[in-house]
């Protein structure tokens, strides 16, 4: 059984219509590690754009060409061809039962697109779930942080998660190796670049009356237990 809310559908029976959750917060604010446990609490696929972005690059597809120069310097890749990738993956069979979306959308103009396309699902973001954490903790959070370099990019950190052997994935053996866009000199510059479209995006969700904030500089479990509990009132479980 599938997570989705059901509804009268248009002929007045029931239709299952899928749940979209979206993760906001700063660049390392633990979007990538609470959308991964809701997303298998709740059934739902998780959807982020930095990893589908970040796995062009390393498979060497034509959207890398696209996209390298933005990631690598930490800058946002240009809203068309953000709105292409995720248009498409939303489209995808596994996606239509419902999706934890993280890293997207971070500008208006991808969550108004975004409003568009589930308005054409005939559905809507039930929740923006925002991870608040201040500026030197995502500072200590991003420098620490350690990404394996497998297809799933299970995401360590040197302090708060290391990993059992120095530099290897305890899942799947991977080597572990900072992201370009986690360097020192990279850092400053992403969030001062990146926060004010991500204020833009809060400010859409919190018009739309679907926000929800939470304190992020938490222990893991207790950021996640209290995003579930807000995504479950807001998809109706509870
Ligand atoms: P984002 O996806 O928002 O950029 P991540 O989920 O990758 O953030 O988390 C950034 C770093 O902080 C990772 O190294 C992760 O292991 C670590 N982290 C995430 N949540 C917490 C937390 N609540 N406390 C301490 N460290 C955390
Ligand atoms: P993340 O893994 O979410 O930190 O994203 C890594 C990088 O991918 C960002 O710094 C951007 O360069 C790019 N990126 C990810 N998501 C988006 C988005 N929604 N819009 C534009 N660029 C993005």
């Amino acid at each position: 059984m599938t997570h989705a809310t059901r509804t009268d559908g248009p002929r007045g029976g029931l239709t299952a219509t899928p749940t979209y959750l979206v993760m906001l917060g700063a660049p390392g604010a633990g979007k990538g590690t609470q959308s991964l446990r809701l997303a298998e609490r709740l059934e739902l696929l998780p959807v982020s754009t930095g990893d589908l972005f970040r796995a062009a690059l390393r498979e060497g597809t034509p959207l890398a060409t696209e996209v390298r120069k933005y990631v690598e310097k930490g800058v946002l890749v240009p809203d068309p061809v953000t709105l292409r990738v995720v248009e498409e993956r939303l489209r995808q069979p596994d996606a239509l039962r419902g999706v934890v979306l993280d890293g997207f959308p971070r500008t208006r103009v991808q969550a108004e697109a975004l409003d568009g396309q589930l308005t054409r699902l005939g559905a809507r973001v039930a929740a923006a779930l925002y991870i608040e954490v201040d500026t030197p903790e995502l500072v200590r959070r991003l420098s620490g942080r350690r990404v394996c370099t497998g297809p799933a990019q299970h995401v360590y950190h040197l302090d708060s998660r290391p990993p059992r052997v120095a530099d290897v994935c305890d899942i799947d053996g991977s080597t572990l190796e900072q992201r370009p866009d986690d360097r020192a000199e990279t850092i400053q510059a992403r969030l001062a670049r990146q926060l004010p479209p991500m204020y833009e995006v809060v400010d859409h969700y919190a018009n739309a009356g679907v926000l929800h904030a939470v304190a992020g500089d938490r222990p893991v479990d207790d950021v996640t237990a209290e995003l579930l509990r807000l995504a479950d009132r807001a998809t109706g479980r509870s």
